[in-house]
């Protein structure tokens, strides 16, 4: 039992100061651990990682002057897009009559949910904004792009339009022997009322050539009734709103469908339907409504002759009985 005691004694007189020698050791490889990877990592994060973030921060800085750039260029830009615009509205679509071209929306700005992305750091505006001038910068372009298409097709209906518009006079006026006129007939012959007359009345011999008053399709001939109403006619259509009729006549050299061009022959003077003598009955039709043809012959009339026609006109209806 006493020695069991002595030898208990001893181990636990050594062993404590053992132990807590062995984990003095242990404390100080893993202190010592700690301040050469502290060491290590502070030297290889000043070689290293240190030159890496100065270089990026200079190429944040180039960025930021980039972007300074690019806002100053897309500014440029829009203000050009901006003359155009300007010049389309009250220089181009003013000499074409017609509206600035609608585009719902085209210059309303997308919704913020489309840079959302670009938010949450310290260049988020400068992003912001760029991305937004620029996404109008698109859209003005758009817009732009659109009219002028717009505009170089109106051109060039301008052009057609020019030849189809009746203009010219539908015989050789040469051959005039009476002008009947346009409008309310002071009476009529057969039913003694006031009436409406829808065209003009070129009296002259039977067989005077008939000439189509600007280019158009042959829209319909017809025969008619021996004693009534248009008799042989033919309605042109110009398009750009324009029609243009022929009546009581003697001969028809078109058919429907045809294609005419200004001045074509395309039948002859007659008296045909109700008529009492030879003349060409002569309408202009605009958007459906009838117009005075007279106000369709100043291609080649000179405001004399306008005027000397005014003067001349007669309003009482010897030609027609319809
Ligand atoms: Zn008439």
């Amino acid at each position: 039992m006493g020695v069991l005691q002595k030898s208990q004694t001893l181990t636990s007189s050594e062993n404590p100061e053992k132990v807590r020698m062995a984990r003095y050791a242990l404390l100080r490889k893993i202190l010592l651990g700690f301040i050469v990877i502290s060491v290590l990592n502070l030297a290889i994060s000043h070689l290293f990682y240190t030159p890496k973030m100065w270089s990026l921060g200079k190429r944040n800085r180039e960025l930021v002057l980039k972007y300074g750039i690019l806002q100053d260029r897309i500014r440029t830009l829009q203000s050009r897009i901006d003359e155009v615009h300007h010049r389309d509205i009250y220089v181009y679509r003013a000499l074409f009559s017609v509206d600035s071209l609608s585009l719902n929306g085209v210059y309303t700005p997308y919704p913020d949910s489309k840079y959302a992305s670009l938010q949450g750091d310290e260049y988020s505006s400068l992003m912001d904004k760029t991305w937004r001038d620029m996404d109008a910068l698109a859209r003005s372009t758009y817009a732009a792009s659109l009219s002028l298409d717009e505009l170089q097709i109106m051109a060039k209906n301008k052009e057609n339009m020019s030849f189809a518009i009746p203009a010219i006079w539908p015989i050789d006026r040469t051959q005039l022997q009476g002008f009947y006129a346009f409008g309310v007939r002071s009476k009529h012959p057969i039913f003694k009322t006031r009436r409406m007359h829808k065209g003009v009345d070129l009296s002259c011999n039977r067989g005077v050539p008939v000439y189509a008053t600007g280019d158009a399709v042959v829209q319909m001939t017809d025969e008619g009734m021996r004693r009534r109403g248009y008799g042989r006619q033919v309605l042109l259509n110009h398009d750009f709103g324009y029609k243009t009729r022929y009546a009581h006549l003697n001969k028809i050299f078109v058919k429907k469908g045809d294609r005419v061009t200004r001045g074509q022959i395309i039948g002859e003077v007659g008296s045909t339907g109700g008529s009492t003598g030879p003349h060409l009955h002569y309408e202009v039709i605009y958007m459906g409504r009838n117009v005075n043809p007279v106000n369709y012959f100043n291609k080649n009339m000179t405001s004399d002759e306008y005027k000397q026609l005014m003067e001349n006109m007669k309003y009482n209806t010897d030609l027609e009985t319809e």
